[in-house]
């Protein structure tokens, strides 16, 4: 891929590291066959799978840039952010993300006592059957269990009736700071970009507030094409990366073939009017080529 072309970039997934149910082999192997051409790695709080990918996408032709989302607690909402193109093997990022995992284990046992309480045993046990590292247990292999043992028919459903809050399995938890989780992306060399901003509840002064606090900690990056956004989306919040002056990023989100929406590299391309985040990244993508 010569550098001035525009890329199929897919720059958001997930692999049986956090909650995807694909190896990272597997997944590189799919990106390339759905004719993605730059690729990232993007686990929650987790960048263990990350030479394993490195070294899938080298073998399948694949550019790539190491990446990662970050569970953070702003304004007493859970907000992701996404980490691209820094040095995995940073001390900042590596004790930053395992103290963020730390909590995991004991919010999914009172996930656990929650949801027996509402008639549903076992449920520790049967996410854990669903995790494949077991730092990173998540509401997504709770979903899983509860799909399983048909107590709902997909996943969605499972988090609208039991993972959310109010919901008998809904266990509150503080994640990282906003301004710690973009400094330990940034200190190891790579850009922060707001995950999926559509998905979160905001008031329009908080979305503000989120942009210009994300921006002054140093965050240069918006995701405006995701798997997550409806089309509509993707006009709303182009205007928001104009707005901030922000560079754009484009994702999947994909986590199993079962479960996503949207495939890997199977997104609209990002609009001409917007800065492609990857361009602030040339010198940080691992070239196949
Ligand atoms: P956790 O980090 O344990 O709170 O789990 C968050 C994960 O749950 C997200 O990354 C998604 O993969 C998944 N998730 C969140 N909300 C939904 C939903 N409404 N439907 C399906 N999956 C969801
Ligand atoms: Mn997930
Ligand atoms: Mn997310
Ligand atoms: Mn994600």
């Amino acid at each position: 891929m010569a550098p001035s072309e525009v890329p199929n970039a897919d720059l958001h997934c997930h692999s049986t590291v956090s909650d995807g149910t694909l190896a990272p082999e597997a997944l590189a192997a799919r990106a390339r066959a759905n004719g993605v051409q730059l690729w990232a790695l993007t686990d929650h709080d987790e960048v263990g799978g990350l030479h394993r990918a490195a070294a899938a996408a080298a073998r399948e032709g694949l550019d790539f840039l190491t990446g990662v989302e970050i569970s953070v607690t702003f304004a007493g909402e859970t907000v992701h952010i996404v980490g691209l193109g820094f040095d995995a093997d940073d001390a900042g990022i590596v004790d930053g993300l395992r103290a963020t995992r730390g909590g995991r284990g004991r919010r999914a046992q009172e996930m656990s006592d929650g949801l027996a309480r509402a008639g549903i045993r076992g449920a520790y046990e049967g996410a854990l059957k669903f995790v494949g590292n077991p730092e990173l247990i998540s509401r997504t292999h709770f979903a899983r269990f509860l799909v399983e043992t048909g107590v709902c028919r997909d996943t969605p459903e499972v988090f609208r009736k039991y993972l959310t809050e109010g919901r008998p399995g809904y266990v509150p938890h503080r994640w990282a700071a906003l301004g710690d989780a973009v400094r330990w992306i940034t200190g190891a060399g790579g850009v922060a970009v707001i995950a999926h901003p559509g998905r979160y509840r905001f008031s329009p002064t908080e979305e503000y507030a989120l942009c210009t606090e994300f921006k002054t900690h140093g965050g240069r990056g918006v995701e405006v094409v995701t798997g997550s956004h409806t089309p509509s989306e993707y006009g709303k919040y182009a205007d928001m990366a104009l707005e901030f002056d922000l560079a754009a990023s484009r994702g999947s989100d994909f986590h199993s073939p079962e479960e996503s929406r949207i495939d890997l590299g199977k997104l609209p391309p990002l609009s001409d009017s917007l800065t492609p985040v990857w361009t602030l990244l040339e010198h940080r993508i691992q070239r196949a080529r």
